[in-house]
């Protein structure tokens, strides 16, 4: 799937909208999600340019995906949610209803999540 840098998080990217930035480093960019879902719910994205998760895992380089596992962890601190727990999510392709073409991970928590339906 081709990338489509009109989507919101490249414009996030470029400045172009705002966000409620949490973290950020060379390779990563995370933010609070502007409909949460959880009392915490945060969104982490590659500074890249991929579209879902197949697409990160198979294009990112190494350091791209480590920052990123990182970041995850980091940004669960800072929303002070480490200890407590929290839920990792991504939606990817159409299946999924991913809204967003640009590859994120959801972390929700600040509260218990409830058990996962499958
Ligand atoms: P998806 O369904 O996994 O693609 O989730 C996309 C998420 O992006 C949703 O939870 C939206 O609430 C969130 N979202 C959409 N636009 C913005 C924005 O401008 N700032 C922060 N979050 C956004």
């Amino acid at each position: 799937m081709a990338y489509d840098s009109n989507n919101i998080f490249a414009k996030i990217l470029r400045g172009e909208i705002p966000c409620d930035k949490i973290y950020e480093d060379e390779h990563v960019l995370a933010f609070n999600d502007i409909r949460p879902q959880a009392k915490a719910h945060a969104l982490v994205i590659p500074k890249g340019p991929y579209v879902c998760s197949q697409d990160f895992a198979e294009k990112a380089s190494d350091a791209e995906i480590g920052a990123f596992t990182r970041a995850v962890a980091k940004v669960a601190k800072q929303l002070g949610i480490a200890e407590s727990g929290y839920r990792v999510i991504s939606n990817s392709g159409p299946n999924s209803h991913q809204e967003v073409p640009h590859y994120h991970v959801h972390i929700l928590g600040g509260q218990p999540m409830g058990k996962m339906v499958h």
